[in-house]
């Protein structure tokens, strides 16, 4: 049997030899198992590379593939499926917040044949910015109810997968990637790991809020419809609340005569109404643009440099 490892790194060099220790810690208890590791370097602007090509000169084990650029951790865990040969494969941080001591754990629940994948999710949001935590938690509730695509909430991409699982990711091969949802779409029998957050080893965490704000909004746009029907009610209902307001301000007339006065109004209401036309214009962009950039077809991901046997280079 043979278990890939896959993990994303993007200026990594300060927790490189941690994760790398680990694995070899973790690996030797794996006796049954033939192991890669598929290091991948996401456009570092450090040594990265560097050290990834020391550790590889050292340990066959270590395969690394490069970016050309920094392409983003989707692409990453995408390249890294797309290069996969194992018949597991796992992804984890390689800041050590994904522990690798668990997978001996994962890969017995696997071996008992009720589950496809391994799924782990954090119990507790420890040493976590309190507003970071409270918008993920925010988030969470709301995706779980405006889509299909069942996130849990603090939910890891660490996952141990079965082959057929890998394939099926591979699969889905649209732009704009969002694997929490990717994978809780793909179905499959998932076996969900608590455990104890841990705080990064070494190294910078590499989301600003608003970076994952922004992750969060994709998130949403590429699992849900519901805010473009959010759109379509508001506008039906406006249209509703102005046909009263016409067939008021007709009564009134008929009634009262013609007053002059009430323009104050006549400002805030043609202003609230083009805020809200904004908006639902705004909402149509966001799934548009989406749909612009999945049609142009573009790879994921570029590798410029690798030391695997036969890399899939672009995808
Ligand atoms: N990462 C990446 N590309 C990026 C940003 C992050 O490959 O553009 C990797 C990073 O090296 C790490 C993982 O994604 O292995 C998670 O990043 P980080 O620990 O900074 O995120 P956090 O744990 O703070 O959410
Ligand atoms: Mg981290």
């Amino acid at each position: 049997m043979k278990l890939s490892l896959i993990i994303p790194c993007y200026n990594e060099e300060e927790a490189l030899p941690y994760i790398y220790e680990e694995l070899v810690k973790v690996s030797a208890t794996l006796s049954d198992y033939e192991i890669e590791y598929l290091f991948v370097n996401d456009g570092s602007k450090d040594h990265t590379l560097d050290k990834l090509k020391e550790l590889a000169a050292h340990d066959e084990r270590v395969k690394y593939f490069s970016f050309s650029r920094n392409f983003g951790k989707e692409a990453a865990m995408y390249a890294g499926f797309c290069n996969a040969s194992g018949d597991y494969v796992a992804v984890m941080d390689a800041d050590l917040q994904d522990p690798p001591s668990l997978l001996p754990k994962m890969l017995e629940i696997l071996a008992t044949g009720e589950y496809d994948s391994v799924a782990t999710r954090r119990v507790n949001r420890e040493g976590e910015p309190p507003i970071r935590s409270f918008f993920a938690r925010q988030f969470y509730k709301l995706i779980n109810k405006i889509s299909d695509a069942d996130i849990v909430d603090g939910a890891r991409d660490f996952r141990l997968m079965k082959r057929d699982m890998v394939d099926a990711i591979i699969e889905l091969n649209e732009y704009n990637r969002f694997s929490k949802g990717i994978f809780g779409w793909i179905g499959f029998r998932t076996y969900w790991l608590p455990y104890e957050n841990v705080e990064r080893v070494a190294g910078e965490t590499k989301w600003s809020f608003w970076k994952l704000f922004k992750y969060a909004l994709d998130g949403i746009v590429n699992f849900s419809q519901t805010p473009l029907s959010i759109a379509s009610f508001g506008g039906i209902f406006l249209t509703f609340v102005s046909f009263i307001a016409i067939i008021f301000v007709i009564v009134r007339r008929l009634i009262w005569g013609d007053p002059v006065d009430g323009w104050a109004s006549l400002v805030c209401i043609i202003t609230f109404i083009g805020g809200i036309q904004l908006f639902c214009m705004g909402i149509m962009g966001q799934y548009l643009s989406k749909t612009y950039l999945e049609t142009k077809h573009r790879p994921h991901y570029i590798v410029a440099e690798s030391n695997a046997d036969d890399p899939v280079k672009i995808h």
